[in-house]
């Protein structure tokens, strides 16, 4: 999860970073209203923390020019203002919740939390075949309960099996789908990781879910 914090007084900027760096997450700051807008317009950030008053370009007019580019990203606004009027210009212009300065530290991470969660049940729905799940917003995947770790390529290529349940899948339509345009076609790199994936999904006294379909591809499906 990477946040965007657009905050000019520099000591809570650094203190919103470090600790949010701590919860886990990858934190970009940007001290004035134009320079955060154009990170924030890049569209990579899952929430931006965003400053009322800020330098250059104030942050209700950032917020505005966001929305008005059709970028979604949750906002959280924090403000020294509280008054119900300055909450519901705030929320109007597309802000998806506030914080009112000075705040303890936990309540920031709270509010970040349940935008993030909120955001990703919007998002995408859980993916389940037989035992197996595989929740795409929070990149993790469970076997009968157990969590199975697996690779960002082993991710991507499990994914796409989900999204593909009882479907034959060539080699050509994974290398397409999981690999980039540097993929080398010559290469078993596809069967490879499939066994990689297998290893990890069929844990012992469970089916096979995955199965090779010969002179074709793979197939994921339960028995
Ligand atoms: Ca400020």
């Amino acid at each position: 999860m990477r946040l965007l914090v657009i905050e000019d007084e520099r000591k809570l900027a650094g203190f919103i970073r470090k600790g949010l760096q701590e919860e886990g997450y990858a934190v970009d700051v940007a001290s004035d209203g134009v320079a955060g807008l154009s990170m924030a317009l890049d569209g990579v950030h899952d929430l931006i923390l965003l400053d009322l008053q800020l330098p250059r370009k104030d942050g209700l007019t950032v917020l505005r020019e966001l929305r008005a580019k059709k970028v979604s990203t949750p906002v959280l606004l924090l403000t020294v203002r509280s008054t119900i009027e300055d909450k519901v210009e705030g929320l109007d212009s597309g802000a998806d919740d506030y914080l009112t300065k000075p705040f303890a530290f936990e309540e920031l991470v709270a509010r970040v939390r349940a935008l993030l969660r909120r955001r990703g049940e919007a998002r995408e729905p859980i993916l389940r075949i037989g035992d197996l799940f595989l929740d795409p917003a929070r990149r993790t995947v469970h076997r009968g309960g157990v969590r199975i770790d697996l690779t960002a390529r082993e991710f991507a290529l499990l994914d796409y099996f989900m999204r593909n349940p009882g479907r034959v899948l060539t080699r050509t339509m994974i290398s397409e789908h999981v690999w980039d345009y540097n993929f080398d076609p010559m290469t078993n790199v596809v069967d490879v990781y499939v066994n990689y994936l297998r290893k990890k999904l069929d844990l012992e006294d469970k089916p096979r879910l995955i199965h090779t379909v010969r002179g074709a591809g793979y197939v994921l499906k339960v028995e």
